[in-house]
């Protein structure tokens, strides 16, 4: 376990606000001396998730996860502590010395750093940026970014570039800045076995997340343009491709444009999805900044997760046409298995949003938006006009069958509670003009029997803290000192003589109280953050957290702390004593190993 000096840990903390890091990932409302939102780290249905700036900490009332502002970023990004450190200290340009060689010896892409990949992503990012400003590489390219209307500011904003035609180009420049092959490999710039440019002749779009972060990226062929020079011979090449999957990267849980439209997004409380990078930018070049765009897939659960954090409604806006039945089928079900409003909008006269922006302007482009039809509707609508169906009761039973099959399937799969269920067949039975009732029955009988009430009652969401406390007899003696401790630390006077951690046999509260030992010694004022950062562990920063949260609530430390330290102090004196065999009832099983060989 590397130790770290924790005046960095705590100059990183400073550093970071933690309203505004977790801000980055998810809308907070204020709420008191509290921020509150919904939890990224469970399934959340009303906001449980609590930041309080004055300790800059944060805590999940229903899952129970806690701690401070690294133990957040561990635990939202996956990463180890020290990855987790990293990341923070590169976030407000604090250098930090590399925690292992850079030329570790077996280093496979399993562990390879993710902080090392965004570096590396960066650097791609402004070599690309480069190629396309140079006044000789970059001009058939730049041609092609006037033609299309992207002007220069959106150029620099959304950091575009170009990937030249060579093949080798990246490769060549990044071994002259000494980055490692396989680093350029798992970022998935540089390909295949002989090593060659993953991105070769591409106007290229930088894929950033939630915080600015670059993941991952975009290239668009310029093959087979009126603006590219002719002699780039594939013209076989797909028109978009992205970077592969890394550890950093997975398209079908990324959006395009997130960091640049997620305050829009949360003042608004709408989301607007777009199918393309030129219809997103164009989108924020004309002040539409709640757009953000999917990477080439269609919208899915995991774009719901990310996007219901921000806002409660989703406009899925498409092209001309390309939205149909099947389209409204799948947002039928990410709507109801994510429990967010979908609305869906087709951008008129054969145009994408893109053209059809530059042609009519911004707020024709808004008005299709306010216009967007909910899901359900949409739906409904596309197979009666398929149907033909208002014309005939035959017609109409079919579209009607049709239409429940669909909501049956996106129903299952969506868990719904009795009530939100109860609301939608409302919605639905207003659409087909059909009785609530009836409707409900249908939906019963296409469901089947297998999914019965209970598995829809949610109550899976409260669940067990995440560390079992145990149930010894001086475990609530060695819980209140340390909940003690948690909320007032300049007890710790009347304690350090008395007793050390060893004295704490629970785990978890040997675990804490080891962190609360070694932190007032030196920072005798310290908070609950500072102790937060001397644990690495996510579940143990949940439980630190609790803890002092339920001992501010109880108050009255003092007394608390004196009754607790005597029935400690007692205990041990007990197991430490001679054992008379009337006394073996008094103890637990557990302490036993504390008389071993007394009796
Ligand atoms: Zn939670």
């Amino acid at each position: 376990m590397p130790t770290f000096d924790t005046g960095l840990i705590s100059r990183i903390q400073q550093a970071n606000d933690i309203v505004d890091v977790i801000g980055e990932h998810l809308a907070l409302k204020r709420k008191g001396r509290e921020m509150v939102g919904l939890c990224p780290f469970h399934d959340d249905h009303r906001p449980s998730f609590n930041v309080n700036p004055g300790k800059q900490i944060f805590k999940c009332f229903a899952c129970g996860a806690g701690g401070d502002v690294v133990k957040f970023i561990q635990m939202r990004e996956n990463l180890s502590f020290p990855q987790a450190l990293h990341r923070l200290a590169d976030r407000a340009g604090i250098k930090v010395e590399p925690l292992r060689p850079q030329h570790a010896q077996h280093t496979t892409q399993d562990e390879t750093d993710p902080n090392d990949l965004a570096r590396v992503n960066v650097w791609a990012a402004k070599f690309f940026a480069a190629n396309l400003a140079n006044p000789e590489k970059g001009k058939d390219a730049r041609k092609y970014v006037a033609e299309r209307q992207i002007s220069d500011e959106s150029v620099k904003k959304w950091q575009i570039g170009l990937a030249l035609g060579s093949g080798s180009d990246l490769l060549a420049a990044a071994r002259q800045k000494k980055i490692p092959d396989r680093l350029l490999t798992a970022a998935g710039l540089v390909v295949g076995s002989s090593l060659s440019d993953k991105f070769v002749n591409r106007l290229m779009f930088t894929i950033a997340d939630v915080t600015g972060r670059v993941i991952g990226f975009g290239g668009r062929t310029l093959t087979g343009d009126p603006a590219s020079p002719k002699g780039f011979a594939e013209a076989s090449d797909a028109k978009y491709i992205n970077s592969p999957t890394t550890i950093l990267f997975d398209k079908s849980n990324s959006l395009f444009g997130l960091d640049h439209a997620r305050h829009q997004i949360a003042s608004s409380d709408t989301a607007v999805v777009v199918e393309g990078y030129t219809d997103c930018i164009m989108a924020h070049q004309f002040g539409a900044t709640n757009v953000v765009a999917t990477l080439g897939t269609s919208f899915t659960a995991g774009h719901a997760r990310i996007l219901r954090r921000y806002a409660k409604r989703v406009v899925l806006l498409f092209d001309s046409d390309t939205a149909g039945i099947e389209a409204a089928n799948r947002a039928l079900q990410v709507a109801l298995a994510s429990r967010i409003d979908i609305a869906m909008a087709n951008v008129p006269e054969g145009k994408d949003p893109c053209d059809f922006l530059l042609a009519k302007g911004k707020e024709p482009f808004e008005r299709v938006i306010e216009n967007a039809t909910d899901v359900f509707q949409f739906k409904w609508d596309r197979l009666v006009a398929n149907l033909g169906a208002q014309s005939t009761i035959a017609g109409k039973k079919q579209a009607v069958d049709e239409y429940l099959d669909a909501v049956a399937i996106a129903i299952s799969a969506g868990n719904l509670s009795h009530i939100e269920r109860g609301l939608y067949i409302n919605r639905i039975s207003s659409i087909v003009a059909i009785d609530a009732k009836d409707i409900n029955e249908e939906l019963n009988r296409r469901i089947g029997r297998t999914k019965t009430a209970s598995a829809y009652s949610g109550a899976a969401d409260d669940s067990h803290t995440p560390l079992d406390l145990g149930e010894v007899l001086s475990a609530n003696a060695q819980r209140e000192i340390l909940e003690v401790l948690l909320a007032e630390p300049l007890l710790f006077d009347d304690v350090k003589e008395k007793i050390s951690p060893e004295d704490f046999d629970v785990p978890a509260l040997n675990k804490t109280a080891q962190a609360i030992f070694r932190t007032l010694p030196v920072k005798p004022q310290a908070g609950v953050q500072d102790i937060c950062g001397f644990v690495e562990e996510s579940n143990l920063a949940g439980l630190i957290i609790k803890l002092e949260d339920d001992s501010q609530k109880k108050g009255n430390f003092k007394k608390r702390l004196d009754d607790a330290l005597r029935a400690l102090l007692q205990e041990r004196q007990k197991t430490q004593s001679v054992v008379k065999p009337g006394d073996e009832k008094l103890r637990c099983p557990g302490q036993d190993r504390r008389v071993v060989g007394m009796t």
